[in-house]
């Protein structure tokens, strides 16, 4: 089982995750109130929270801003979305932010670029904190059977405790790592931190490459679709870019010459084709590099074609569709239902493919992949026809 990877993981996020206060089980934006907020669930005088989803909510609307005030009139508050690309924050927030929230959706709701504002001004998370994170991740994906995993979201005070760990023998798994731009950090930071890194001599970590964010996530309305979200209707919305095709380009090009692979946060199909265009045509002049595309929820079948024997990887989740399964239909337009989960069609067209679980999105696991990929072919997803560890073997 030495071989055997979670191809997409959120290390940190994942220890950390055991001591965050949850709001999994929220089921009215007033919930908010039973809480039991605990010293833990405090950096500085921040409280902060996760795994809220209004998907799921009696009323499955994003909430208004009177709830979070009302409750917590005293601390600025920051509780993000299940899929970490929605913050729900209150008027203390913004605030000590400085932050216009008359512009934010329904005044309380900060998405993706802008959150990342949020988290470069909140309190930073203390290098033993960190320290003891990684080591309780770690734990996590020990439990599962993964000795290998693929850190998607590297920081340089994350970085240095990783390597801190390396050199005390206490890594027991080794880690692909990816520098994000996660957390208020600019491209080009970024890629001077994976620079640093990679001049560092470590056993159990290797600096693979950068990781961007081509546009957002299905469950908050971001993932960026050739068709308009069914839900919001009346506002033909169909999520949107979160950077342009020249800045894309260029941040292919940068990584590349600096020896990285660039991993693209791909979720809507509009997302995946014009990303594989840009890619697709960098290559075509000459230029020479690995592109990984995660998560790859929707992919039109032209997108795959213009895939085929390119260096593309894929990294899915099928754990994805366990949970999105209840509302999926309800926001994906009908034209677009066919090309959801594809992992049939990539490993048909000899796509390198691999699985993971977006951990602490959705646990580390094999048999819930397992199961994912059964549960699906119940509602029309073809599974692949190799078996699970394929996509989970290095
Ligand atoms: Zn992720």
């Amino acid at each position: 089982m030495d071989n055997i990877i979670d191809s997409h993981v959120h290390w940190l996020a994942t220890g950390e995750h055991a001591t965050h206060l949850s709001l999994h089980n929220l089921t009215d934006p007033f919930d908010v109130q039973n809480l039991q907020v605990f010293k833990q669930h405090f950096r500085g005088e921040w409280i902060i929270g996760v795994g809220w989803d209004y998907n799921r909510w009696i009323n499955p609307k994003y909430p208004q801003k009177e709830v979070l005030d009302k409750v917590f009139p005293n601390n600025p508050v920051a509780f993000s979305s299940v899929d970490g690309h929605a913050l729900w924050i209150n008027s203390q927030a913004a605030k000590l932010l400085q932050l216009d929230l008359s512009k934010c959706l329904n005044k309380c709701i900060v998405f993706d670029k802008q959150m990342e504002l949020v988290y470069k001004h909140m309190p930073q998370i203390s290098d033993e904190s960190i320290h003891n994170f990684l080591l309780e991740g770690q734990n996590v994906f020990l439990k599962a059977g993964f000795l290998f995993i693929r850190d998607m979201s590297c920081s340089m005070p994350q970085w240095n405790q990783a390597i801190k760990l390396d050199k005390e023998g206490l890594l027991e798994i080794h880690i692909d790592q990816y520098f994000s731009v996660d957390g208020g950090q600019s491209f080009s930071e970024v890629l001077k931190m994976a620079q640093i890194a990679k001049k560092d001599k470590c056993k159990n970590l290797t600096v693979k490459g950068i990781k961007v964010y081509y546009d957002g996530a299905l469950g908050s309305d971001g993932a960026y679709l050739s068709l308009p979200y069914q839900n919001i209707g009346k506002y033909n919305w169909c999520g949107r870019p979160l950077m342009t095709n020249q800045e894309l380009a260029d941040i292919f090009i940068t990584s590349w010459n600096s020896g990285f692979d660039v991993s693209v946060h791909a979720l809507g199909d509009e997302a995946t084709h014009q990303i594989v265009t840009t890619a697709n045509s960098l290559w075509d002049n000459g230029h020479l590099g690995n592109v990984h595309l995660e998560h790859c929820e929707i992919v039109r079948d032209e997108t795959i074609n213009l895939m085929r024997d390119r260096p593309y990887t894929c990294h899915m989740q099928p754990c994805h569709w366990l949970s999105d399964k209840a509302w999926i239909d309800k926001k994906v337009a009908p034209e677009l239902k066919k090309y959801l989960f594809p992992w049939r069609k990539l490993e048909q067209n000899n796509i390198a493919l691999f699985f993971g679980s977006d951990s602490p999105i959705e646990p580390s696991s094999l048999g819930i992949n397992q199961k994912a990929i059964f549960d699906a072919s119940k509602y029309g997803i073809d599974p692949p026809k190799s078996e699970l560890l394929r996509f989970h073997r290095i």
